[in-house]
């Protein structure tokens, strides 16, 4: 079973796993980058990048592949690179729930899968940063969602 995270390319650290792209451009300053696998199907699409509505752009795409698909690719991607962790990467770090693909798949994800995706950039400078592992999203209809947080209990030491 392959452990899914998000990340943005500014705070990814090998130890979280392995790296996986599913932005359109390469972050100029790693490099190391362009040897990483990329996952298509989660990746935006230039032709709705900047839309007003990319979101549910995004999500349609989503849909459109379905969990079988991205999890088939993902797979792939894990047993080529022999690992169980994947990371998925993209650009943005001060976002809202609604700014970033990576963590509208999160929440697509858990929507279908009940698994959860955790954010693993700590972007302390982000209040939303914390609550991203248990955002929700909610079908309320075809092609609509809602997205909403859920209070989970923090662990403390
Ligand atoms: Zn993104």
């Amino acid at each position: 079973m392959v452990e899914l995270f998000t990340c943005s390319h500014y705070r990814f650290a090998s130890a979280m796993g392995q790296p996986v792209r599913i932005s359109l451009m390469l972050p100029r300053w790693r490099p190391e980058a362009r040897d990483w696998p990329v996952c298509w199907t989660l990746c935006v699409r230039w032709r709705y990048f900047n839309a007003d509505d990319w979101e549910q752009q995004y999500l349609a795409q989503l849909d459109r592949y379905g969990v079988a698909a991205i999890r088939s690719e993902l797979e792939g991607i894990a047993a080529e690179h022999d690992t169980t962790q994947l990371v998925l990467l993209c650009f943005e770090r001060q976002i809202d729930p609604h700014g970033c693909h990576r963590r509208t798949f999160a929440r697509w994800w858990w929507r279908h899968t009940r698994e959860s995706v955790p954010e693993l950039d700590p972007a302390p400078h982000t209040p939303l940063g914390e609550r991203w592992a248990t955002d929700q999203l909610t079908q309320t209809g075809p092609g609509q969602y809602e997205v909403s947080s859920v209070e989970e209990p923090t662990e403390e030491e």
